[in-house]
């Protein structure tokens, strides 16, 4: 059981001395462990508080069939630098892959399943009458797309929500056919509850721009670097996290397990790295992985994976074939496939469900399997800032890693920045 811990205030504060203020951290996932490490190398005192009897958060491997693989975060997206900055600085530049250049699928409500269309930003299509589009969701629904070349710059505008502005712009057929899949697959959630701030800082403004939002993707595709969208770590992204974990200790950080912060005391610097304490647990996310032995999957029938379109007959809303996508993980199942399943909830019988869902989607009868792991997470609702407490992590920072790296290195600068000596020797922000 979790300690409890009531009070979160650190030694007191003593005013001129030439010793940095002592900072507890709250929560020991990628954000807490990234922000305790910048201010334990800019010389605080730092103490890290994580609730469960281990480090990392929502990134952590499990073993499958013999073999280490993420149970969380398998990926990170390549835009922006911070996550690659942050593995080099780690020690481990040399393990960055990314994946084998199979495209991505998608399992549609009706008809046979088809390749997403290659040039596209969060399934927006940048060409609405390129035949992939057309292929994905008819010709009636790519024209309506192709309408958005020449509605109103107003059309959309002011959207706060990509299904607001994808269903304005470009109507139902790209929102429910490409738009959804993939929020819900990669944020899982529905494109109505993605806020833009959260998925695009750019794309409302290059579409008030352009007044168009297919112009705006070409735009935003043609300035996002070359190559693939994202990236992994060799050996799996948990490393990151346990790499993370032993740059603390051997700065000094005091990590803390097993202690459940529940209450926020105002006195000493408290930074919060974790939901707020006392809200609800998170929407649960189940993942399925499945190791198979057979010849049926060695083409990888459906590239590196499949996007799941609403009202199909399969429950899963992706499914990622692990051994189709990294070489690392082709090479430690020597002729196997991995395949993982992702479910919002929990099914009942997540291994059966997962085997007839993967069936499905494959188009074959797939064997029982090797092996097999269920992970269940609680994936962090967003929550509002809050002027009276330092916040990092996912539910301020927004899901995914590029930005909670990110926001967690923003975060340590401003606390670094706010507690350098003043003239007399004074830290201030304590
Ligand atoms: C199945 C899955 C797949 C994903 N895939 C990807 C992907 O491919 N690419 C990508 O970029 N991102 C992915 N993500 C998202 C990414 O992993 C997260 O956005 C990121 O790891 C969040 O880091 P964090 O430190 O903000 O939060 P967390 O990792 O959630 O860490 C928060 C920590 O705080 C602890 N805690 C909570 N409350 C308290 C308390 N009161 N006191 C003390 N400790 C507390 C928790 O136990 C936890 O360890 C995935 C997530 C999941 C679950």
């Amino acid at each position: 059981m979790p300690r409890k811990t009531r009070g979160l205030s650190s030694a007191p504060h003593s005013g001129s001395r030439i010793e940095t203020a002592p900072v507890t951290v709250i929560g020991g996932g990628v954000a807490g462990l990234l922000v305790a490490l910048r201010l334990a190398q800019g010389g605080h005192r730092v103490t890290l508080l994580e609730a469960t009897d281990r480090v990392g958060g929502q990134l952590a491997s499990q073993r499958v069939a013999g073999v280490e693989l993420d149970a969380g975060a398998e990926s990170f997206a390549t835009r922006g630098t911070a996550v690659v900055a942050l593995i080099e600085e780690l020690g481990l530049g040399g393990d960055i892959v990314t994946p084998r250049p199979a495209p991505a699928w998608l399992h549609r409500a009706r008809g046979p399943a088809v390749p997403l269309p290659a040039v596209g930003l969060l399934g927006i299509p940048a060409h609405p009458l390129a035949s992939d589009v057309v292929r994905a969701i008819g010709l009636a629904g790519a024209w309506r797309a192709r309408i958005d070349a020449v509605l109103p710059r107003s059309v959309g505008s002011r959207a706060t929500t990509l299904g607001e502005l994808v269903a304005a712009r470009m109507g139902r057929s790209v929102l429910d056919g490409l738009v959804a899949p993939i929020a819900r697959g990669v944020y899982s959630r529905e494109p109505d509850d993605l806020a833009l701030a959260v998925v695009s800082s750019t794309l409302l403004d290059r579409m008030r721009e352009h007044g168009s939002l297919a112009a705006a993707v070409r735009e935003l595709r043609e300035a996002a670097p070359a190559g693939s969208l994202v990236a992994g770590l060799r050996g799996g992204m948990f490393r990151l996290a346990d790499a993370l974990a032993d740059a603390c200790r051997r700065s000094g950080v005091d990590i803390q397990t097993g202690v459940r912060a529940d209450t926020l005391l105002p006195r000493g610097r408290v930074v919060l790295a974790a939901p707020t304490p006392g809200t609800d647990a998170g929407r649960p996310v189940t993942v399925v992985t499945l190791v198979m032995r057979t010849p049926l999957l060695d083409g990888a029938p459906r590239g590196s994976g499949v996007l799941v379109a609403a009202g199909s007959a399969v429950d899963a809303r992706a499914l990622t074939h692990l051994t189709a996508k990294w070489d690392w993980v082709a090479e430690a199942f020597a002729g196997a496939h991995a395949v993982r399943l992702s479910y919002d909830g929990a099914p009942d019988d997540p291994v059966g469900q997962a085997l007839r869902d993967a069936s499905t989607i494959f188009g074959v009868t797939l064997p029982g399997p090797l092996d097999s792991a269920v992970r269940t997470w609680h994936r962090p609702a967003p929550e509002p800032g809050d002027h009276e407490l330092t916040r990092t992590g996912e539910p301020v920072a927004g899901s995914g890693l590029a930005a909670v790296v990110a926001h967690a290195e923003t975060t340590a600068a401003a606390i670094l920045t706010d507690s350098r000596p003043t003239a007399t020797g004074e830290r201030m922000g304590e």
